[in-house]
């Protein structure tokens, strides 16, 4: 039976720091509740329930928070990892304003993730400037049509695009997730440099860049699409189309479940790091199984701050060692 009640905040704080397997950002909080409304068919955030943290009141929150400020090391508070913080029961109780009130009220660092609009609202725009917030809008598909198949309940397209429009123009600190990255070729194609005329899957494609960067929009994450064979064989039915098409037969023997070979992946984001060199790229660990990312996660940098590194490959150079080292053992 589940012992948390529909409106309150679960938190992770930093004791859990040393053994977090997921993203080094584990001092998080979440507005709970039982599911996230947007109903994502990729989402694996029902798979890590068992991490969720303990349950705290907004007071004991802020007691961590006056902790941390008192100590004067300020670790980044990651807002939105299991559940959007405007999915439908989280955003009936205005849980969401009423944490990034108080985050300014002691400019506290913190990023939130979020596929609403509502984000970029007045209510909420008054709360992000002047803060020390980053906001990353999570958009994997350009085609609202494809969107309403694998992200039912979450807002459409546009209202993503025009909020981050919104947030860019008031000088709020935003970023875009594209995570999942849908491949758009059977996993091998990309890399063999033998690319068919025309795209095979037909969910991500790069005009998505290209109307980003003409919102100017500065900082993209990436993060490769992967996903369960429960999801997969799920995905392949809404979109009327077998994904497990696209995996390599090598792949389908080993494992269950939609994933690419690490030499395909690196492809996609070495193509899309050189794609603008006005857009800084970087890569998200986050759902993709391997057991040292989160020391390599290229999401923040040591500060806690948004990565805005130097060297525009940084992760794709990490990726590249990675394989190069398995391939040598
Ligand atoms: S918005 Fe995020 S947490 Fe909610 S269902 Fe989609 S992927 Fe999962």
């Amino acid at each position: 039976m589940n012992t948390h009640s529909p409106h309150t905040y679960l938190f992770n704080d930093l004791l859990h720091f040393e053994d977090h397997k997921f993203c080094p950002l584990s001092f998080s909080i979440d507005t709970y509740s039982e599911k996230c409304s947007f109903n994502c068919q990729y989402c694996y955030s029902s798979e890590r329930h068992a991490i969720l943290g303990k349950q705290i009141t907004f007071d004991t929150l802020e007691e961590t928070i006056l902790k941390h400020l008192k100590k004067g090391s300020l670790p980044v508070l990651r807002i939105g990892t299991f559940f959007d913080p405007f999915s439908k029961e989280s955003n009936s109780k205005k849980e969401t304003l009423k944490l990034l009130t108080l985050l300014k009220k002691y400019q506290y660092p913190y990023v939130l993730f979020t596929k609403s609009p509502l984000i970029a609202s007045t209510p909420y725009l008054e709360q992000l400037i002047d803060s020390k917030g980053n906001i990353q809008i999570s958009l994997s598909c350009p085609d609202d049509l494809i969107r309403q198949k694998l992200e039912p309940n979450a807002p459409c397209v546009d209202s993503r695009l025009n909020a981050i429009k919104e947030l860019i123009q008031f000088k709020v600190s935003t970023q875009v997730r594209i995570n999942p990255l849908f491949p758009i070729y059977k996993d091998g194609t990309f890399s063999s440099n033998e690319l068919p005329k025309s795209q095979e899957l037909s969910i991500f494609n790069f005009d998505l860049l290209d109307q980003l960067h003409s919102l100017n929009v500065k900082h993209i994450i990436l993060g490769f699409l992967h996903l369960t064979q429960k999801q997969m064989e799920e995905i392949s039915t809404k979109i009327s189309f077998d994904l497990s098409k696209l995996l390599t037969p090598d792949i389908r023997k080993k494992q269950q479940g939609f994933i690419y070979s690490e030499r395909e992946i690196l492809k996609y984001l070495q193509f899309i790091a050189s794609y603008n060199q006005e857009i800084h790229f970087t890569f998200c660990h986050l759902g993709y199984e391997r057991t040292d990312r989160a020391q390599n996660c290229s999401c923040f940098n040591d500060h806690g701050n948004i990565a805005l590194h130097q060297q525009k490959t940084h992760w794709a150079q990490y990726l590249a060692n990675y394989i190069l080292k398995k391939a040598i053992k």
